[in-house]
């Protein structure tokens, strides 16, 4: 039995009064999600007091679908001026077509009546208890402009840029959208009558495959079809992770009696044991985004819109700052409790370089993909020295995820390329010591300076001069393999592939790597070696960003398809 009643336990009373799940954290929840209302709100409630009354509280109703019906009605009025109102805190989606736009003022999430609340456009929401429950708001559209009522490629990009490049990322708890994903039905139990070849959205099922949640709930379709449970991992070449449910939802009130109302309690994953959230249960499927367990044909199609859609970021960071918080949901500024966590993962402190950040110094960004993004030094041993970024909080190179890594690669063989047309070789270093967020740098040495052999045997000869003990990676061989996680270290890495790895015990010179390039031996630039001495006004790096991006913008492989 769950404790109370929904007035007297705490609640998730969004944004009037701060959420107290804590004390209960262990406890299940227990939700209800509702398919298409169409503006049958009695029928919807009744239904749920009488379940409540039946079986006890719920602690909140999550609708999909269509809330409102598309012709005006007096039920709504008596609930909007609190004649009546909703026996449960109710999370709803919003519009699907321009004629139920109009109840939706703020795009943010608003409260709609007492009890009702409107989540936003897409975001994600986060109670203290730690459930995490994602939604993306409307059909989908792949044509600009978009209108208000569907969600773009970007939309579905932005979230799982923001939620699923970081290393803690595994997966959320429910995710809420109204169209089915297209192909859910692959692998699975039959769908009925609703062709899943055909119909629903692949933007959505793009956004299941990223964000794996362990609830899917869907609409729209006026049927009910609970999916076998599909796993999120590739057996024996992956680690266990835990499994999707998709259940998709019929509307309210239909005459075949077709389910509309779902009821299940779910413990926050975060609060859980790993190994009891990766039990695989019996009727366990194979992933229906994935072509035969391999590369995900779904994350393949989407992958233009992708990279498409993180230029926009980057040009809104440009132009509207502070834009990209409030496509999370509510901004503070709307908030009387700003700190209610409705944040994708954050860095435990403010930090210079998490693109969502607001201390990142935007005007030096110059290029962002999918998980990375290339930014100008500040301070810059020469003017085209830059720093390939992760986009999420990650502190060095061992914590990367496999497609992290695999941009960063890119960015580093781009970047060789690019600087080889002007006359230039890379050197790439890394120091993961007192550093808080990964920063490779990479500075560009005319090939006229000297010989790759020279740039090594400098390293090589200034360790000695300082005794830090360099040793010799072959190329391809990977960090990963030789730097404990969690261990501090330095390497260099030449434009033949060949790295100088260093481990680092204790004490070691920050500027190091900067020193040896700044030396006579190499760039012959040694007033330079300090970052510090090197800085510029805002509107000259400004001037250097401008230029950097438009000379590498025939390299730029985010433009392509
Ligand atoms: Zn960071």
């Amino acid at each position: 039995m769950f404790p109370g009643s929904a007035d007297s336990h705490p609640n998730f009373r969004w944004q009037s009064q701060p959420i107290l799940f804590g004390q209960m954290a262990q406890k299940p929840l227990r939700l209800l999600a509702c398919g298409d209302v169409e503006g049958k709100f009695d029928i919807l409630f009744n239904r749920v007091q009488a379940i409540q009354k039946k079986s006890g509280n719920f602690d909140l109703l999550l609708c999909v679908g269509n809330f409102f019906g598309s012709t005006p009605d007096a039920e709504w009025e008596e609930y909007k001026t609190g004649i009546k109102k909703a026996p449960i805190q109710t999370y709803v989606l919003g519009a699907n077509n321009q004629e139920t736009v109009k109840y939706f003022q703020d795009a943010d999430g608003c409260e709609l009546a007492e009890n009702i609340t409107y989540l936003g456009r897409k975001g994600i929401f986060t109670g203290s208890s730690g459930l995490q429950i994602v939604y993306l708001s409307g059909t989908e559209s792949l044509n600009e402009p978009v209108p208000g009522y569907s969600f773009s490629p970007k939309d579905v990009s932005s979230l799982r840029t923001m939620l699923c490049t970081t290393s803690q990322f595994k997966g959320v708890d429910i995710l809420l959208t109204s169209p089915w994903p297209k192909y859910v039905g692959n692998f699975g139990n039959s769908s009925g009558e609703v062709d899943t070849k055909k119909c629903g959205s692949a933007l959505v099922s793009s956004l299941a495959t990223g964000l794996k949640p362990r609830y899917h709930f869907a609409a729209l379709e006026k049927t009910y079809y609970e999916r076998l449970p599909y796993r999120n991992h590739i057996v024996l070449q992956e680690n266990a992770q835990h499994v999707t449910r998709f259940i998709a939802l019929a509307n309210v009130g239909n005459p075949e009696k077709k389910k509309y109302l779902y009821a299940f309690s779910i413990v926050p994953m975060k609060l859980m044991d790993a190994a009891e959230l990766v039990k695989q249960p019996p009727d366990v499927t194979e992933n229906p985004y994935r072509k035969s367990g391999q590369e995900a044909s779904i994350g393949k199609q989407i992958l233009a819109p992708v990279e498409e859609s993180a230029c926009q970021f980057f040009f809104d960071l440009n132009e509207k700052q502070g834009r990209k918080r409030s496509s999370t949901g509510r901004d503070s500024k709307s908030s009387p409790h700003p700190k209610l966590p409705r944040k994708p993962p954050q860095p435990p402190g403010p930090c210079w370089f998490c693109l969502a950040s607001p201390e990142v110094e935007k005007h030096l960004v110059v290029n962002i993909g999918t998980h990375c993004y290339l930014a100008l030094a500040k301070g810059g041993l020469s003017d085209d020295h830059v720093l390939i970024l992760p986009i999420g909080h990650y502190q060095s190179v061992v914590e990367l995820s496999a497609e992290v890594v695999e941009e960063v690669e890119k960015y580093k063989a781009t970047l060789r390329r690019f600087f080889k047309s002007r006359g230039k070789r890379c050197v790439v270093f890394e120091r993961n010591y007192k550093s808080h967020h990964l920063q490779l740098q990479v500075i560009p040495v005319p090939v006229s300076c000297c010989a790759t052999d020279d740039i090594k045997d400098a390293f090589i000869t200034q360790a000695q001069e300082q005794q830090i003990e360099l040793l010799e990676i072959p190329e391809h061989s990977d960090i990963k393999q030789i730097a404990q996680p969690g261990a501090a270290y330095f390497y260099v890495e030449l434009d033949t592939g060949e790295k100088l790895f260093h481990r680092i015990k204790k004490n070691f010179p920050l500027q190091f790597g900067r020193e040896v390039l700044a030396s006579e031996a190499i760039l012959n630039v040694p007033d330079k070696s300090d970052w510090r001495q090197c800085q510029i006004s805002k509107e000259d790096e400004e001037t250097l960003a401008r230029r950097f991006r438009k000379d590498f913008e025939p390299y730029d492989f985010t433009l392509d398809d």
